[in-house]
């Protein structure tokens, strides 16, 4: 049996008769760059995720860039930030000239471990991002904690986690910024690149708007300056489409993450991931903790089973960050996690008997 990684298709038809004609409608009126079809979309998406304020930008990575741009971050200021994400994450924190000071995960959530967040803070720092990592929040009580102490603004690194709960919140809506993206592995992906900025504040979700803009009030005249970071109508109609099956398809992955955990209950050999209390983990990607990492990448993809290592290096290792002077053994629970972690399959449109194919692939080679 072949098992993809993600497949796309099953979704595809699921919604292909509105989705063409929402893209045919957007052709029919030649009117491509924001317009009232990204505004349908910010307003329900600011409704589902509970913000006042959401606005379609062109990227996850453009959304990170222009909430560190609101917040006036550049060169000599520093942004703590977690070493095992998405390479965008720690880049849009270099892109505007800031400096990442990493802070050490937390070795069963992957999230930054709040609890030595404090030690990291200097009179330099001028903000914290923390990654909801795979679709389970941080925690942020703690965060939000050192942050009001410190008075420092929040950005939240939401991109794989639309929809995931935080004690009865939202991701996204708990610090000053949420960035989300629609890159199509995402839950809620559009056909192409486009992502999305929430905010409770009036006057940054104003800021926002600007920046995407190139930083004009009014066209062409401009006081500050931004970047093209719009979204195009047709990625936004996608979005609309897809935003009402978005709950379903968050439980249908809950469903396979709970049949695998039942499936790697008796297997010592096997970590699954772990959900803690009074968060809602959407689960953006299924990742388990292994020994043999390599050689069970390795069986699984011979069996044609897809899989992936979400991430194989961290961040302070990255060749392009060795100016911020961090050494091997600095990150030792990201490091850790960049060598013994593993994503398997867990689109919403799994079939179970494709599902039980991993989880006994994956026993019978881990039980040796
Ligand atoms: C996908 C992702 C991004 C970047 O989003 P793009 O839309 O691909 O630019 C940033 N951070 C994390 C954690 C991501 O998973």
């Amino acid at each position: 049996m072949k098992v993809p990684m993600l497949d796309l298709k099953p979704q595809y038809a699921q919604i292909k008769d509105n989705v063409v004609r929402e893209v045919l409608a957007v052709m029919e009126s030649q009117g491509f760059i924001l317009g009232p079809r990204v505004e349908k979309m910010e307003q329900e998406l600011a409704t589902y995720i509970g913000a006042k304020h959401a606005v379609g930008v062109s990227s996850g990575t453009d959304a990170l860039l222009l909430s560190l741009m609101a917040l006036q971050i550049g060169h000599g200021d520093e942004v703590i930030t977690t070493p095992y994400s998405f390479f965008a994450t720690a880049g849009a924190v270099a892109r505007v000239g800031a400096k990442a000071v990493f802070v050490d995960i937390e070795p069963d959530t992957f999230n930054i471990d709040a609890s030595k967040i404090e030690a990291a803070v200097t009179p330099r720092t001028k903000a914290i991002l923390p990654v909801h990592l795979f679709g389970q929040c941080a925690d942020m009580d703690a965060i939000m904690a050192i942050a009001r102490k410190y008075r420092l603004p929040v950005i939240e690194d939401a991109c794989q986690s639309i929809g995931s709960g935080y004690n009865g919140k939202q991701a996204g809506t708990i610090g000053d910024f949420g960035c989300f993206s629609f890159f199509p592995s995402k839950n809620l992906g559009c056909f192409g690149d486009g992502g999305l900025v929430t905010t409770n504040s009036d006057e940054q979700g104003d800021h926002i708007r600007k920046l995407r803009v190139h930083g004009g009030a009014k066209q062409y005249h401009h006081l500050e300056v931004g970047i093209n970071g719009r979204l195009d109508a047709i990625q936004a109609a996608v979005v609309s489409v897809k935003l009402p099956h978005l709950a379903a398809w968050t439980e249908s992955r809950r469903e396979n993450a709970a049949r695998y955990n039942q499936l790697f209950a008796g297997n010592k050999n096997v970590r699954p991931p772990v959900e803690k209390a009074g968060r809602k983990h959407i689960y953006n990607q299924y990742v388990i903790q292994v020994e043999k990492r390599d050689e069970l990448k390795q069986h699984l993809t011979e069996k044609e089973i897809g899989c992936a290592v979400y991430y194989p290096v961290s961040l302070h290792e990255q060749e392009c960050f060795k100016s911020l002077g961090y050494r091997r053994g600095d990150f030792p629970n990201s490091e850790y996690a960049a060598n013994h972690t593993l994503a398997i399959p867990v689109y919403p449109e799994l079939p179970s008997e494709a599902l039980e194919f991993v989880a006994t692939t994956i026993n019978s080679f881990t039980r040796g």
